[in-house]
């Protein structure tokens, strides 16, 4: 348990990483995996109040109120360590951009990106020392309008168009969020296969054992989905 996070429940993150605890929390995370319930990981808000963070930044930053503009703020405190209380799953797509996205800075969000925005055994096992070590109480499933990766896909599955070098490999990752907008038949099919993959997503994670199903099952992590609209910036939840 990090008593400095806990003792300073309710102030801003940025006033909260201070800590010789997490540091050292951090440095012992192989360790940790292995001998301590995931569940003592502790941060200083709830998942509840993670997912009312991510709305209220996402709001500043499509009303163009943005705070955070200044990087350097904070430092030298973030070199002691890290506490990011929330994780996203984000497409590699060069205009989505989580910590602008949702108006934070360094040190606030932990970020897995990959083309599609899916979850591999990689990043499962980088969320789960997102949240396991780190303290991240939420774990938000981004997708995007205009995803080349779902479109891709869409072709693949529907035209049976060959793509080249490695590209395969995320449009086979990509296949169930696909296959199953297509049957839905929708008017829209790369928006519904965009919401589609970010709820496949969202279940497997929630089910990802031990470490993650099991953080969820106890209250202290939970797993949401959202889709980022490139035009307008703002995130729907789905
Ligand atoms: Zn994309």
């Amino acid at each position: 348990m990090c008593a400095v996070c806990d003792s300073n429940f309710g102030l801003s993150r940025r006033a909260v990483l201070t800590g010789v605890t997490c540091v050292a929390a951090a440095a012992m995370a192989p360790a940790l995996l292995g001998t301590v319930s995931p569940a003592a990981a502790q941060t200083p808000v709830s998942p509840a109040e993670a997912s009312q963070r991510l709305a209220d930044g996402n709001a500043r930053y499509v009303g163009g109120a943005s705070r955070n503009t200044d990087y350097s703020v904070g430092r030298a405190e973030r070199a002691l360590g890290q506490t990011p209380y929330a994780s996203i799953v984000s497409c590699a797509d060069s205009r989505v951009a989580p910590e602008l996205i949702f108006d934070e800075g360094p040190g606030d969000l932990f970020v897995v990106r990959i083309a599609g925005n899916f979850v591999n055994e990689a990043g499962l096992a980088s969320l789960e020392f997102g949240s396991a070590v780190l303290g991240s109480r939420l774990i938000m499933v981004l997708g995007h309008t205009a995803c080349g990766a779902i479109e891709a896909t869409i072709d693949v599955v529907q035209n049976g168009t060959e793509l080249p070098g490695h590209l395969p490999s995320l449009a086979t990752a990509l296949r169930p969020g696909v296959e199953r907008a297509i049957a839905e038949k929708p008017a829209d099919l790369l928006a519904a296969a965009t919401a589609e993959n970010v709820r496949v997503n969202v279940a497997y994670l929630k089910t990802a054992k031990p470490i993650i199903a099991d953080l969820v099952a106890s209250g202290k992590l939970d797993i949401v989905g959202g889709v980022y609209d490139i035009a307008t910036g703002k995130v729907t939840m789905v």
